[in-house]
């Protein structure tokens, strides 16, 4: 069933005059909740914590998208789960594969916001981007997102279908024992993920749960534009790999490159990096190579002045063109004077190879495309 079919079907509504209600959906429900839910189906007490981990077992190892599918429950309580709970995904409506094997799917929710999601494959494990937030309220000057505003925060079980959905386009279930194609989470896909953090941090929650999708917190990286007091609990709450999108290495064309510096500069943000519960781990820098705006050799080595005594790993992106940018991605040979500067300050600087340029990489842009395809079918002939 498509998420779009369940608003058809519904249940009474409780005020009893009539209406459907429609259905709502247990994915991103934990354990305690679903125990509780099932009581009030009528579930004994008894019966109901067994139940609730049976079924978040068919939901998060074998990928159930009905409960038809969950033939451990007795049928009735299928048949009375079924009236009012959905455990169904979004719609998939574009689906993109490079020649480099990196897949891009566009997901279109109940309510008819879109969202993108990518996979990118790499020898032994594949690592998923998944989006936070339709939109982004931040607006930094070289990113496509940016130009949308923030319609709205994606839900605990928004988030966790994007990781059901990619792994049943792989394939993936019941849950592989072994390696897995889908085997990394990085949080920078749409949005900032610490503006949405009780979400995110609930869907995270669930990624990491053993009975949940069994991800390791170490393969589990958030991206952020630097939400500083947010930083904090990420790192107490959740523990996961960090990295920030750093870009400048002055207030003033951080300001301009990522406005919410202007809110919480560079030496805030620093600080909180500096405090971050990383353990053994780096906290990760991005750093987009913008031709001419923030690529110098000069710039190279107060990154290394800014980095000195943190454990850290510089990514250097290269910038993704996307129309009326204003932006040139840095030339080759600069991006790797600037890498050899930051190697030689003591720092890993790995260029981040540009996957998956023929279908539209850059974030933002096949949601772009594809708004503009169906306005374009709303236009009068
Ligand atoms: N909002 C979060 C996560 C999503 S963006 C953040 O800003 O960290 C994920 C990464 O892609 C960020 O480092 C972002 O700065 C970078 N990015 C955005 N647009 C880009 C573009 N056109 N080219 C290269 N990197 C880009
Ligand atoms: Fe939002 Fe991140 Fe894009 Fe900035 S780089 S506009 S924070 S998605």
């Amino acid at each position: 069933m498509t998420s779009d079919s369940r608003l058809d079907e519904g249940r009474p509504d409780s005020n009893g005059d009539g209406a459907m209600l429609p259905k709502v959906s247990l994915l991103g429900v934990d354990q305690t909740s679903l125990t509780a839910l099932l009581e009030e189906t009528g579930v004994s007490a008894a019966q109901t914590s067994m139940r609730a981990r049976q079924i978040r077992h068919w939901i998060y190892h074998r990928g159930a998208q009905s409960f038809d599918a969950m033939t451990t429950l007795p049928s009735a309580l299928r048949g009375s789960l079924d009236k009012q709970y959905v455990v169904d995904r979004p719609t998939i409506v574009e689906e993109q594969r490079s020649t480099d094997g990196t897949s891009k799917w566009l997901l279109r929710y109940g309510d008819g916001q879109d969202v993108e999601m990518v996979h990118i494959p790499d020898v032994e494990r594949g690592a998923l981007c998944v989006s936070s937030q339709v939109g982004c309220s931040l607006a930094c000057t070289f990113c496509h997102t940016g130009t949308m505003p923030l319609v709205r925060n994606l839900s605990t079980g928004d988030i966790l279908a994007q990781i059901l959905v990619a792994r049943d386009r792989l394939g993936e279930w019941p849950t592989p024992k072994g390696q897995r194609k889908l085997s990394h989470i990085v949080m920078m896909g749409m949005g900032e993920p610490l503006l949405n953090y009780e979400n995110v941090k609930q869907a995270l929650l669930i990624a990491m749960d053993p009975e949940g999708l069994a991800f390791s917190k170490r393969k589990i990286t958030l991206s952020t534009s630097g939400i500083v007091p947010k930083i904090e609990q990420c790192g107490r709450e959740l523990g996961v790999n960090l990295a920030i999108s750093l870009h400048a290495v002055r207030d003033d064309l951080r300001d301009e490159l990522v406005p919410i510096n202007r809110k919480w500069n560079i030496k805030t943000l620093m600080d909180a990096c500096r405090a971050y519960p990383s353990g053994d781990r780096w906290v990760t820098f991005e750093y987009v190579m913008l031709d001419g705006v923030n690529d110098s050799d000069a710039e190279a080595r107060e990154l290394v002045r800014l980095l000195r005594g943190l454990p850290a790993k510089v990514n250097l992106i290269p910038f993704n063109p996307w129309p009326d940018a204003g932006y040139r991605c840095s030339s080759p040979e600069r991006i790797k004077a600037f890498a050899r500067i930051v190697e030689r300050g003591g720092y890993p600087s790995p260029v981040r190879t540009p996957r998956g340029r023929d279908i539209l990489a850059a974030c933002g842009q096949l949601k772009t495309a594809s708004e503009r395809k169906r306005r374009r079918a709303l236009e009068p002939a």
